[in-house]
């Protein structure tokens, strides 16, 4: 069965294109009665950024806090926030911050029309009604979450995406300028996760011609971005996380997101640097892109934390194997139909066990 890839409506590229989101706004506005909420990455709070949001009277600034990566419980808080402001939904709600705000948006916005909490629509197709229009500001590139249909969360018994057509954003907003304020360790974690995109995708088994133009272009810009010193790096990054999102939308991610978000479940670990770590072990999935990434953190002088897992009750190591083995598609896509012989529950314990 070939899937039918759902797209974002509008997009819009360019240094200060984010002047115009009042524009592209007002035309979602029917009446006076129409407002927005602006979910927006608490970074930006009391900053000069914050002034430049375009917020009318009856709007509401909805700071998120992203200390720890969104989880069920706090999209249910956020949309009865929501919903506690006025007695009509938003005419729309506007995402601006890296991959979690996002994620946030994209979530709030689909719950507003759904009912009960968000937990019980992770997984796939399981959103009935469509979203409340929603828009996305980047201010962190790297995810992609800017182009895919998944909103990431965690929620009490796993952490899995609100995954549906409705999910995808009706409007883009990619303006490089945002990214100037992003800490270099953070820019590095967060590009490398575009770039582990892209090798997953190109060395996976789903791959096909529409994901392996998407993937060859962003890891030519992944490239670019990394190794040179470059007037348009935030603009090329830019593009390369919408491309890099663009790819596996129509393939898959691999070994690398599989252990990650086992890490990332039992310790909390955030998804750019739990990818760089887990990355790092990969040379026998991956031998000529780990060097290479190796090459990239030693000319942007990055080090990653190690033993992490070394010392961890037996427990927390096998429950990060079971949600990693769980992830039958990411594995499929890396190892083929007969993953489960080759990837083994010892085999990745042995690998989080160097970790
Ligand atoms: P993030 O959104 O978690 O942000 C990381 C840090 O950077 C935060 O402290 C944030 O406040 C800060 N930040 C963001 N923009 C900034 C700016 N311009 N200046 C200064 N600081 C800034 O990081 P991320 O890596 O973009 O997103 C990770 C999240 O995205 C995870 O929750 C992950 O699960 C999710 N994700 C989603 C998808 C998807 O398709 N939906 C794909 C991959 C990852
Ligand atoms: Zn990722």
């Amino acid at each position: 069965m070939y899937r039918n890839f759902k797209l974002i409506n509008n997009v819009m590229f360019g240094r200060g294109c984010f002047e115009q989101l009042d524009d592209i706004l007002d035309v979602r506005r029917k009446d006076s009665t129409s407002w927005m909420v602006f979910v927006t990455d608490d970074v930006f709070r009391n900053t000069s950024f914050e002034k430049r949001i375009p917020l009318k009277e009856n709007d509401m600034l909805l700071w998120v806090n992203v200390d720890d990566e969104p989880k069920t419980s706090y999209v249910d808080r956020l949309t009865d926030q929501v919903r506690a402001f006025s007695d009509i939904l938003p005419a729309g709600v506007i995402g601006i911050g890296g991959g979690s705000a996002m994620d946030l948006a994209k979530s709030v916005s689909l719950m507003l029309t759904n009912p009960g909490s968000s937990e019980k629509y992770q997984g796939w197709d399981l959103i009935r009604n469509p979203a409340v229009y929603h828009a996305a500001v980047p201010t962190l590139s790297g995810t992609g979450a800017e182009v895919s249909r998944t909103a990431v969360l965690t929620g009490p018994e796993k952490k899995l995406g609100l995954n549906s057509d409705y999910t995808v954003f009706d409007q883009v907003v990619l303006d490089p300028d945002l990214l100037q304020g992003v800490p270099r360790d953070q820019w590095f974690y967060t590009g490398m996760d575009c770039y582990i995109h892209c090798v997953e995708s190109l060395e996976g088994t789903y791959l096909n011609q529409f994901s392996k133009s998407y993937a060859q272009k962003a890891i030519e810009l992944c490239r670019e971005v990394f190794f040179h010193e470059d007037p348009e790096s935030d603009d090329k990054l830019m593009m390369a996380s919408f491309f890099g999102g663009m790819s596996i939308a129509y393939s898959q991610v691999g070994a690398c997101h599989a252990l990650s978000y086992g890490l990332s479940y039992v310790l909390g670990t955030h998804h750019g640097i739990g990818c760089c770590i887990v990355f790092d072990y990969l040379d026998e999935f991956y031998p000529e892109h780990v060097n290479e990434f190796r090459e990239m953190m030693k000319k942007n002088n990055i080090e990653l934390p190690g033993n992490l897992v070394k010392g961890l009750d037996e427990e927390k190591i096998d429950t990060m194997v079971s949600v990693t083995l769980g992830l039958d598609p990411l594995w499929e896509n890396c190892l083929g139909p007969n993953w489960k012989n080759i990837m083994t529950p010892d085999r990745a314990k042995s690998l989080f066990m160097r970790m």
